[in-house]
């Protein structure tokens, strides 16, 4: 695959210990844009976009900012928790912009799943349609979070 020499840069900026200490991708061996173009063919196969997934990680943040690193219930069966962290990050992709470190975590208590996410997942996934590399820590499946949080 021909690299810009941008790609190659964020390429670069996803790999371990770069930005972060586990990286973007995990044990994903694909460059990044094709894990972009296949999440982007999955939600339009489940008819969702990016910014509505966003949106409702955001919901979710927002409410469970305030309650003080405990697990709070939100509409009765999700327990969210959210545990923030002194320090900014940058996003991997190039643009002016640092997102606060933090983790969301949240279980349905319906079906028991529970998934992860940062302040960064949530822009990396509105503004680049980019869900990380699978067997990231913070890997977003698409069709996993339509099961787990719209329902
Ligand atoms: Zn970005």
């Amino acid at each position: 695959m021909k690299q810009t020499p941008q790609e190659k840069k964020i390429q670069e900026n996803m790999q371990p210990g770069v930005i972060t200490l586990n990286g973007f991708l995990g044990n994903d061996n694909r460059h990044y844009q094709d894990i972009i173009d296949e999440d982007r063919r999955t939600l339009e196969r489940l008819s969702i976009t990016p910014g509505e997934i966003a949106d409702r990680l955001q919901y979710f943040a927002d409410l469970a900012w305030d309650s003080y690193d405990a697990p709070i219930i939100i509409d009765e069966f999700y327990q969210v928790e959210y545990k923030s962290y002194r320090g900014k990050i940058p996003c991997p992709f190039p643009h002016a912009g640092r997102y606060p470190k933090g983790t969301i975590t949240l279980k349905n208590l319906n079906c028991g799943k529970e998934i992860c996410w940062t302040p960064l997942n949530i822009h990396m996934i509105r503004e680049h349609c980019f869900f990380e590399g699978k067997g990231s820590p913070h890997r977003i499946e698409p069709s996993e979070v339509m099961k787990i949080l719209f329902k």
